[in-house]
């Protein structure tokens, strides 16, 4: 690909940023309504998700693989939740005295500080490229149909559906 100028970078990251707004906002309706109103903002939710795609594909000019771009992303999302978001509103409403609601944020910043850690675990396998490729032996199951297999590589194909290397999850 012909190489970004800065303009075109900051474009693009842009539209990024816009779309992932939208996305948020349109999987929060979708949550919040029924019917065809659900199904709209569903849909919504979908097609900004594939545009927030191309930008990133665009914008990624390093080569890197795209699964560790996002969990990079990912990961400093959820940083920036768990230790400086959540931690800014907790004080906020201890400060009004609102200790029900400290004790349920309190509670997201635990799932938020795990959720991270799951992200980074995955994210130093994409950069080694051992997602299914590991160095220890590992039973790898299959999510589509319950297949399991040790090994340290998941199998190519499913023996049993024929789903693809990327159907298969290693127990810890
Ligand atoms: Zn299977």
């Amino acid at each position: 690909m012909q190489h970004l100028g800065e303009g075109t970078r900051r474009a693009l990251r842009e539209a990024l940023q816009g779309a992932k707004a939208r996305i948020a906002l349109y999987a929060l309706c979708a949550e919040l309504t029924e019917g065809m109103v659900r199904e709209e903002f569903a849909a919504c939710a979908r097609q900004e998700t594939a545009l927030a795609g191309l930008w990133l594909r665009l914008l990624r000019a390093h080569g890197a693989p795209e699964a560790a771009d996002c969990l990079e992303e990912a990961v400093r999302a959820e940083r920036r939740q768990w230790a400086e978001a959540l931690p800014e509103q907790i004080r906020l409403l201890r400060g009004e005295g609102q200790a029900a609601l400290v004790d349920r944020l309190e509670k997201a910043r635990l799932v938020s500080r795990a959720r991270e850690e799951r992200l980074q675990s995955l994210l130093r396998a994409a950069r080694q490229g051992e997602l299914y490729d590991r160095r220890e032996p590992a039973l790898w199951t299959c999510a589509r149909c319950g297949w399991a297999h040790l090994s340290a590589r998941a199998p190519a194909a499913c023996p049993l559906c024929g789903a693809a290397r990327s159907a298969f999850r290693p127990n810890p």
